[in-house]
């Protein structure tokens, strides 16, 4: 058995199309209007957010006088009013790696605004099993033992099975699948996998509050504070009103705007 930690990967993010957005601001009549988002993904939402009004500069829209400078100060209004939909035009991609099947099973309940792809278990056979041990476990020399020797022996079972069906000589692929598929029923829960999982900013918010609250799993609350140092410098206005507070050794991701 090997005993691993979950990983986070930002492995993509939105990227504007500055021709495409050139043209329309030319098309409005605003094309020296520009903004000092720190990312794609928050300069995209400032002018998803600030279409609706046509606030990019007074007078263009003849009821608006006035307009917030900025995209800090642009993004925390949308926050603080709760127009979270402008959000969900930005998407970020991660790779969570060496998460169990406890943490996707939490993972994939969260459906609106979210892609996923999680490793296939039918076409992936399993060999070493690793694992990530929670903390009670991990505090107990005895539950220690217990956990490891478990995850052995369901390693021999593995074993035993593909050699049981001699898999390895087995030449037609759908038959391997349907024995991988059978194998893989006598795995632990907490087997670590791969799961891909892309989401809005919108969403990304809502998963941050709920995911690190205390009440919350152990795992998923380490991934998603994991998730949140990565996206915190990232997006630092869109996630701007965030407070931080360690509980258990783990960051609680707390706002006055929930679910925006
Ligand atoms: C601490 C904790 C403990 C939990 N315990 C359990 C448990 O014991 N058993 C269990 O089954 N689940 C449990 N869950 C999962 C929980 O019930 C939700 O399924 C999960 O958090 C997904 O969140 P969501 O409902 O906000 O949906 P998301 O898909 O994240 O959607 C975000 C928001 O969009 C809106 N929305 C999404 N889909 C619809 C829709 N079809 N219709 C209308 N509005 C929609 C809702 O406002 C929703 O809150 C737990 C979650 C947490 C955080």
């Amino acid at each position: 058995m090997r005993e691993t930690e979950p990983k986070v990967f930002l492995v993509g993010e939105t990227r504007v199309v500055d021709e495409g957005l050139s043209a329309y601001l030319a098309h409005l009549g605003v094309e020296s209007w520009t903004t000092d988002a720190p990312s794609d993904a928050e300069r995209l939402s400032e002018v998803m957010g600030r279409l609706c009004y046509r606030s990019f500069e007074p007078g263009l829209n003849p009821n608006v006088t006035r307009v917030r400078e900025g995209n800090a100060r642009y993004l925390a209004n949308i926050l603080a009013s709760r127009h979270g939909s402008v959000l969900e035009h930005a998407m970020v991609n991660f790779i969570f790696a060496d998460v169990s099947r406890v943490f996707t099973h939490e993972l994939v309940r969260h459906r609106a605004g979210t892609a996923i792809s999680q490793e296939s278990l039918r076409f992936v056979r399993l060999e070493e099993l690793s694992a990530w041990i929670p903390t009670h476990i991990r505090e107990s020399e005895e539950a220690m033992e217990l956990f490891v020797r478990t995850y052995e022996q369901l390693e021999q079972v593995q074993r035993d099975m593909a050699r049981l069906f001699e898999i390895d000589h087995e030449k037609q692929f759908d038959r391997k699948k349907k024995l991988t598929s059978a194998f893989r029923r006598l795995a632990p829960d907490g087997l670590a996998t791969t799961i891909g999982w892309s989401c809005n900013l919108r969403t990304l918010r809502h998963i941050l509050e709920v995911r690190t609250d205390p009440h919350a799993e152990e795992e998923i609350r380490l991934v998603f504070g994991k998730v949140f140092e990565v996206v915190q410098k990232r997006y630092p206005n869109a996630l701007g009103d965030y407070i931080v507070e360690t509980v258990d050794g783990l960051p609680w991701v707390r706002t006055e705007y929930r679910k925006v």
